[in-house]
């Protein structure tokens, strides 16, 4: 859990707050009414918080002492205010607190503490900036390290180029039109000879010319930014852009996956395994498929309930995805599974496959009557010369057999 310190003087706002921290399982709030309880907390070990939401008004800090100092100990802070002022409000963006939020409603607190879990999913980002000039590059990634994203920077496209093949990881990149040498709009086409508009997100920074945001985004930016702007604008465009490509992950998992077991579905099984036994059968590499059914499920389902199936379903499926991390594993539907690999002996299948149906034999499944042990049968097919479907079809014919002959067994051609 991380710590965080709320320094609020109003039970009101407090209840609210605990409230709402209560039903989060990764925050850990500490309490502080005044400025003297945070500096007493803060004295020698400010490292312990992870960020602060912070009162404005105290009794002992009127005026947002306790911001200047929490913000001293170089603590992420959102500040909360009961009297908006747009001076106030942007003097303190300007001194990198994460963000000044207005006590309306509870939805206000609700937005403070979601921001804490943004500023937790930043810290896994890796973002980069592209100028020439050097204090527009420091300027943006001061910005962007208050939101705690971590930022590497270039000063060429080239550079960024050469830096791109090291951080294949990189979420988003800030790039500027105008560099010597190539510029942001080139830079940007280059890339995304690569890179997917969805798997790295560009946003351009164009000043002057009202065609260049039109051109950037022609190139294959994701957006753009006029210079100058305001702090708040970079941050809208940045969380914009990653929440849309984050949307747009889950999209596609949920379209590609097993909504119980989270395995890859049957029609993602075919859009994978196609194309590698497309390519395995050019270069004659051996193939194998291998069909995997549970044993008397349906009484599993009928003695300890359709939940207990499910929680079945899932360890199994868990064992499966560790067992076969290299190849593709799928549910092909209800207690089902499927294994695509390539290059392997088939003797090697074989031990593969009876290791992971040993393994599952051996999985004992919580239910409140205690631990349930369920077996698998498994058909293995690695016969050149047909379509997948054929390997398919053989391998489920291997499996009719596995069950004929007593189950818990792998059969192969
Ligand atoms: P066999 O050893 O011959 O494979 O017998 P079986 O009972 O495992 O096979 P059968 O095909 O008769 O039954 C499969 C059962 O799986 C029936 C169905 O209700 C259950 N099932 C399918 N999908 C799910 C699911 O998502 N959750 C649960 N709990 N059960 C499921
Ligand atoms: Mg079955
Ligand atoms: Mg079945």
């Amino acid at each position: 859990m991380l710590q965080v310190l709320i320094v609020e003087d109003s039970p009101t706002v407090l209840k609210v707050m605990d409230y709402l921290l209560r039903q989060s399982t990764k925050f850990q709030p500490v309490y502080a009414a005044t400025l003297a309880e945070v500096e007493i907390l803060l004295e020698d070990s400010s490292d312990q918080f992870f960020a602060a939401i912070v009162d404005i008004n105290l009794p002992d800090a009127p005026d947002g002492q306790a911001v200047d100092y929490i913000r001293q100990c170089d603590i992420p802070t959102i500040v909360l205010t009961g009297r908006f002022n747009e001076v106030q409000r942007e003097q303190m963006l300007a001194n990198g607190v994460v963000d000044y939020v207005e006590k309306e409603s509870r939805f206000s607190y609700e937005y403070a503490i979601g921001l804490l879990a943004k500023l937790s999913r930043n810290q896994t980002m890796k973002l980069m900036v592209v100028d020439d000039s050097s204090s527009a590059r420091l300027f943006v990634k001061g910005i962007l390290r208050t939101h705690l994203y971590s930022v590497i920077l270039a000063e060429s496209a080239e550079q960024a180029l050469e830096l791109l093949k090291d951080h294949s990881d990189l979420t988003l990149m800030i790039v500027d039109y105008t560099m010597p040498g190539m510029d942001g709009c080139q830079l940007v086409k280059t890339i995304r000879q690569n890179n997917a508009y969805d798997d790295l997100l560009i946003i351009g920074l164009s000043a002057g010319e009202q065609s260049l945001s039109a051109r950037f985004i022609k190139a294959g930016a994701n957006d753009f930014l006029k210079k100058p702007f305001y702090h708040e604008e970079l941050h809208c465009r940045v969380m914009h852009n990653i929440e849309q490509r984050e949307l747009l992950i889950a999209v596609r998992n949920m379209a590609n996956q097993d909504y119980l077991t989270g395995l890859d579905n049957r029609r993602y099984f075919f859009d994978q395994a196609q194309p590698l036994y497309n390519s395995a059968c050019k270069q004659q590499k051996l193939i194998s498929v291998a069909m995997i059914d549970i044993d008397h499920f349906k009484q599993v389902n009928d003695t300890y309930g359709h939940a207990v199936g499910d929680e079945v379903l899932k360890s199994v499926s868990g064992e499966l995805k560790r067992t076969f991390s290299r190849f593709i594993a799928a549910r092909m539907g209800g207690e089902e599974f499927c294994v695509f690999m390539v290059g392997l002996e088939e003797s090697k299948a074989f031990r593969l496959l009876d290791g992971f149906r040993e393994l599952v034999s051996d999985l004992g499944v919580p239910t409140e009557q205690g631990e349930l042990f369920v077996t698998i049968s498994c058909g293995l097919s690695m016969l050149p010369g047909q379509s997948l479907d054929g390997m398919l079809q053989q391998a489920d014919e291997n499996l009719y057999r596995a069950k004929e002959a007593g189950r818990n067994l792998v059969v192969s051609d």
